[in-house]
């Protein structure tokens, strides 16, 4: 039972829970699978003309109107519209590529036999997983970015040097994953999913992940591993921070002393607002 995999170098262990009976299949088709639907590419022009996104090479229709609805579902939750985020971007095709991979702001490979092999659910989550890689790399000249956001800052003010935020396995309903080897780009890319199709999990783990998407104040304990709840022991969001707030984050930190982590999100509008297609 292989996992859906978005951007897979290193395979990463699940645990049992996540164990679902869906992904690619018994594997991929024969070298010519490829080949053999080039006979039926769709019409992408609509994908171009609605979201500046072009996709090159050959495109079923059944793939197309994917691309579509996990761009739709992007547009319908994001404070920009999508072409203000992601224009410019193109969708292409590599063989060797394992499923989907993000390279740099501009383009997105995909494992032509793979994605065919794929259901349209496992698909259109990667394209949405794929989409928070451009997203992250296109806010990455940003000072106060996802990346430094998610590492947590320490009350001396140093960064950790790993991400901080609770684990990206724990967090959601979805049972879909990022199989990147950077830890911290597919937690952003995963937390970027997981927002979008508002899957985060009502409970200690998923409420401070949420609080990180959409704003607000997190203590972490770093002493404890990000899958412990007790490791947040405190989250505010932006809409309810104020003075009693400001005072007990300040109490919870100092009762944790130096392993305490303050992530202080500005949230996913903010980053919105500073990508720069
Ligand atoms: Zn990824």
């Amino acid at each position: 039972m292989r996992r859906p995999r978005f951007c897979a170098e290193l395979p990463i262990p699940l645990p049992p829970v996540f164990g679902g009976g869906f992904g690619l299949g018994g594997g991929s088709g024969p070298a010519g699978t490829f080949i053999n639907f080039q006979g039926s590419c769709g019409d992408s022009s609509k994908i171009t003309t609605d979201y500046s996104v072009t996709l090159a090479g050959c495109w079923t229709d059944a793939r197309i109107s994917d691309v579509e609805t996990a761009f739709s579902l992007v547009d319908g939750r994001t404070s920009l519209a999508f072409v203000d985020i992601f224009a410019g971007l193109t969708f292409g095709f590599d063989p060797n590529v394992d499923y989907g991979i993000t390279r740099g702001s501009t383009l997105v490979e995909w494992n032509a036999t793979q994605i065919a092999a794929s259901s349209s659910q496992d698909f259109q989550e990667a394209v949405v997983h794929e989409l928070g890689h451009v997203l992250e790399n296109r806010t990455s000249h940003l000072q106060d970015s996802m990346f430094n956001t998610a590492r947590g800052r320490a009350v001396d003010g140093s960064l950790s040097t790993n991400v901080r935020v609770p684990s990206r396995d724990r967090v959601a309903t979805m049972a879909a994953i990022g199989r990147g080897e950077d830890e911290t780009k597919e937690t952003i890319a995963d937390y970027f999913m997981f927002w979008v199709y508002q899957a985060f999990k009502q409970d200690t783990l998923g409420l401070a992940a949420q609080v990180y998407m959409e704003g607000g104040l997190i203590i972490h304990d770093r002493n404890l591993p990000r899958t412990n709840p007790d490791a947040y022991p405190f989250v505010v969001s932006k809409d309810e921070t104020g003075l009693a707030q400001g005072l007990l984050a300040a109490v919870v930190v100092a009762r944790i002393g130096d392993t305490a982590v303050i992530i202080d999100s500005p949230g996913i509008n903010y980053w919105l607002s500073n990508a720069s297609p």
